[in-house]
């Protein structure tokens, strides 16, 4: 293997190349732009966009595209080639200024939930300079952000970025009266740790449901599943491992640091993570992992599944969103400190993440709902829907002392003034990893268990960004006008503390008790399904807090609420109309044919014998009748429960009947035909079974 220093980045116009082929001053304009948001003039994205086109030429590109993300969940190009008519009939390869800054492509059919009303069919592209462009096949890729003409954003970026900036402004205002004066930025960073499973290509093109959701409907449990516990952290098989090898050097040449992988909890299910970095561009490159992965696996005659939950019975796929706050200079703000002081900060810093998961619980849930997701928190698997804080036996213990004013053990039994006094050394908990905490502290970052494997970061990193500006404002407001700021300051600990201890939990998020302890005496939420909590996203509570830091504007809102439903109706519309199809030309052709096996058997024998009794035969054949005529009625009850819909204009409305007729009677279709499967001669069915696609890889 080639030495990964030697090509890591070679596909991405990074910090190195800016610095090799720009003059010092663009240079130092540009960088000034990256660093502090400055503006750029059109001098010098002239001379940027001469020096990336011919950087892209040399590597290859014909083309570029502004690069961008819209609520689809999926990211979107429009190539342009470079080429331009020179006057000898040949051809100029150019890329102005203009070209690199603002793109015009047609917005109108990309989902905008009537924020962008069809005459005003145009959105426009803006570049997003703090993430590098860089080159995918013959194309120059420029990160951008996506807009309506009116301004409005019809994409996850724009969002995020004015989140960053929110908690950006808000973090300052605290540094700054802890005396950090020299501060000028604080950051958000992300490291996101997907799962993925993969099976092999020529099984996934016989299951429609595969292809048309990506996710199996139906499917028997297989005699063995996950339960021998034998496949995390097991030996990789030759052919992931070919893949993980190449899927690696094609993300190291796009500058994504893909660091650790390693099989996971259910047969075919593998997780790759990469170290982390700024939000953006963590956002921006786990969009690239998710298609890169799925780009590579096809060239190994493999499929990499990125659905929530592609099979029933086995562990659904999540995204870890480990995140934490940087102060320029590198200080990990939730990182325990040396002194009183440091320390002291870092517990606002730790509060104000309480105090944010415990407000804007609502938010976090809804930022990862879609209909794949459900699956997993709705469903018996961890994290639960309900958000909870892990923190650890020895940090809790700290905040009870602070709480009640009693000493903390780990001190010399003395009271602890903050500010003043010297914090006990946290150890990093390592024993107790706490696996089934939706939101869980690990030393110096959270990690926010609760994504989905297909979702967009995006989302998530938004409500936690806004959610956490918005403790810090309410802290900084307080404490700028305090007369004394260490009793002001403990004070504001103290009550936070008190106020939101009900949201920490140190036990065991899988256990039934603790849902019932979390809703009943804690009064936590527990919102299962997308349609349970999407429309919350418009509680006045939510719309100020999130129009207050600017992150959205109102109407915004309410059309990210009307894109999100409309997206869990559709998903979950195409599986069940997938469903009938596959019931009433797939399955049921199947059942039918074996009975008819069954019979002909049964007369054969006969015709030999006639005191042949024919049980296994009769009794068999009876059974397969009855599930046959089940599939048949059940099929039919969907369809009308589908027809139903035709008629709700509302998509809220339709999305209540989703969740309460719907998925129902697609989970009563399922349970037929999956016991039909079990008693159905292998041959006649129609496509692979859960045990061939988990145990298919090898
Ligand atoms: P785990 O044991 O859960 O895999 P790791 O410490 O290996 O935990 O980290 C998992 C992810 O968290 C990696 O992507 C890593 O880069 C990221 N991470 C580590 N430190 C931070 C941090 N300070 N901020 C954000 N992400 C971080
Ligand atoms: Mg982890």
């Amino acid at each position: 293997m080639r030495n990964v220093s030697d090509f890591f980045g070679s596909k991405v116009f990074d910090d190195r190349v800016m610095k090799a082929n720009l003059s010092a001053k663009v240079y130092q304009s540009l960088r000034k732009t990256i660093d502090e948001g400055a503006k750029l003039d059109i001098g010098v994205a002239n001379a940027v966009a001469a020096a990336m086109k011919d950087w892209a030429v040399d590597h290859g590109a014909t083309h570029y595209t502004h690069w961008f993300q819209p609520l689809t969940g999926v990211t979107a190009e429009k190539h342009d080639s470079f080429i331009s008519p020179s006057p000898d009939g040949g051809v100029i390869m150019e890329f102005s200024g203009k070209e690199l800054i603002k793109g015009e492509p047609d917005a109108s059919s990309f989902p905008s939930g009537g924020l962008r009303a069809t005459f005003e069919a145009r959105g426009y592209t803006a570049w997003d300079p703090t993430s590098y462009a860089f080159i995918k096949g013959n194309t120059l890729c420029v990160p951008t952000a996506f807009c309506s003409y009116g301004g409005e954003a019809l994409d996850k970026k724009t969002p995020l970025l004015r989140s960053m900036e929110a908690l950006n402004k808000q973090a300052i205002r605290i540094l700054h009266l802890f005396g950090n004066d020299d501060v000028k930025c604080v950051r958000t960073s992300v490291g996101p740790e997907q799962e993925y499973f993969l099976i092999t290509k020529e099984m996934y093109e016989q299951r429609r449901d595969l292809r048309f959701t990506g996710r199996t409907l139906f499917g028997a449990k297989p005699p063995k599943g996950q339960e021998m516990d034998d496949h995390y952290f097991g030996v990789i098989k030759p052919r992931v491992a070919a893949y993980m090898e190449e899927l690696n050097e094609e993300l190291w040449k796009l500058g994504i640091m893909a660091k650790t992988e390693h099989n996971e909890v259910a047969p075919a299910q593998h997780e790759l993570a990469p170290i982390y970095t700024t939000t953006n561009i963590a956002t921006d490159h786990n969009q690239l992992t998710m298609e890169i992965m799925q780009k590579i696996a096809v060239k190994h005659g493999l499929v990499c599944l990125l659905h929530e939950k592609p099979f029933a019975g086995v562990n659904g796929s999540g995204k870890h969103n480990n995140w934490s706050l940087t102060a320029d200079g590198g200080v990990n703000l939730l990182s325990p400190g040396e002194t009183p002081y440091e320390n002291a900060q870092f517990l606002l810093f730790l509060c104000a993440v309480i105090k944010a998961v415990d407000d804007y619980q609502d938010l976090l849930r809804l930022s990862v709902a879609t209909a794949g997701n459900d699956h997993r928190l709705g469903a018996n698997e961890a994290p639960p829907a309900v958000i909870s804080i892990f923190l650890g036996e020895e940090l809790n213990a700290v905040l009870e002392a602070i709480e009640t004013g009693t000493p903390y053990a780990g001190t010399e039994k003395t009271q602890m003034k903050l500010g003043v006094d010297v914090l006990p050394k946290f150890n990093r908990d390592t024993t107790d990893r706490n696996r089934t905490s939706p939101f869980a502290f690990t030393g110096n970052k959270f990690e926010f268990r609760m994504l989905g494997s297909s979702n967009s970061i995006a989302c998530a990193n938004i409500m936690l960004n806004s959610a956490v500006a918005e403790s810090l404002k309410i802290y900084a407001d307080r404490l700028e006008k305090a007369e004394n700021f260490e009793d002001a300051l403990h004070e504001m600990i103290r009550k936070t503390i008190k106020d939101h201890k009900h949201v920490i939990f140190n036990g065991n998020g899988y256990d039934d008790t603790w849902i019932k302890e979390a809703v009943e005496k804690r009064g936590l939420l527990n919102y299962r399904t997308t349609p349970d909590c999407m429309p919350h996203l418009l509680d006045e509570k939510n719309v100020r807090m999130l129009t207050a830091h600017k992150v959205f504007s109102e109407a915004e809102l309410k059309s990210r609420c009307e894109i999100m439903l409309e997206n869990y109706c559709k998903t979950v519309l195409i599986e069940a109309n997938t469903m009938i199809d596959m019931a009433k030309t797939e399955i049921a052709p199947a059942v039918s044919a074996y009975i008819l096996e069954l019979a002909n058997t049964a007369v054969a024998k006969k015709a030999v014998d006639s005191s042949i009794t024919c049980g296994y035969e009769t009794g068999l054949l009876k059974k397969l009748a009855r599930l046959e005529e089940q599939i048949a009625v059940k099929t039919d009850e969907l369809e009308e429960a589908v027809m139903k819909l035709k008629d709700v204009e509302d998509v809220e409305a339709e999305s209540y009947m989703i969740r309460d007729a719907v998925l129902g009677k697609m989970g009563e279709l399922r349970v037929a035909c999956d016991e039909a499967e079990t008693m159905t001669a292998k041959k006649y069915w129609p496509f692979p079974t859960y045990g061939d696609l988990l145990f298919g890889v090898k």
